[in-house]
């Protein structure tokens, strides 16, 4: 999982209440946001202050990250991880089968619930 301390400015508000209450696939979408907006944070000091995180979680399937941002750039960095969360299994970081609303669970063939369709 992800110490923290690898993120000093991003946590410097403290840690999400819930902790990082993902797969482990989804771990690596998250070390990236979060390494974008430690830099930004450190050359925008002005926004250190504002910025929190408050929960991160999956929902419906998808990576839900919820900040109090105050900046475009750290939107964008949380955006991204949201949006690559829907193609990449959150068991084992792999390429993601379509994701659909009704299994509530992204995943490779090999993760993914039964009710998942499989290809021809
Ligand atoms: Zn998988």
């Amino acid at each position: 999982m992800i110490n923290p301390e690898e993120f000093p400015t991003v946590f410097k508000n403290g840690i999400p209440h819930n902790g990082f209450r993902v797969g482990k696939g989804w771990v690596e979408l998250l070390r990236a946001a979060f390494g974008k907006i430690e830099i930004f944070l450190r050359e925008h000091p002005e926004y250190q202050e504002s910025f929190k995180l408050v929960e991160i979680k999956s929902k419906f399937g998808v990576l839900r990250v919820y900040a109090q941002a105050g900046a475009e750039a750290i939107s964008e960095a949380l955006d991204q991880a949201m949006d690559l969360s829907g193609r990449t299994c959150e068991t084992c970081g792999d390429v993601a089968y379509e994701h659909t609303s009704t299994a509530y669970y992204t995943s490779c063939f090999e993760h993914g619930p039964k009710t998942l369709i499989q290809p021809d």
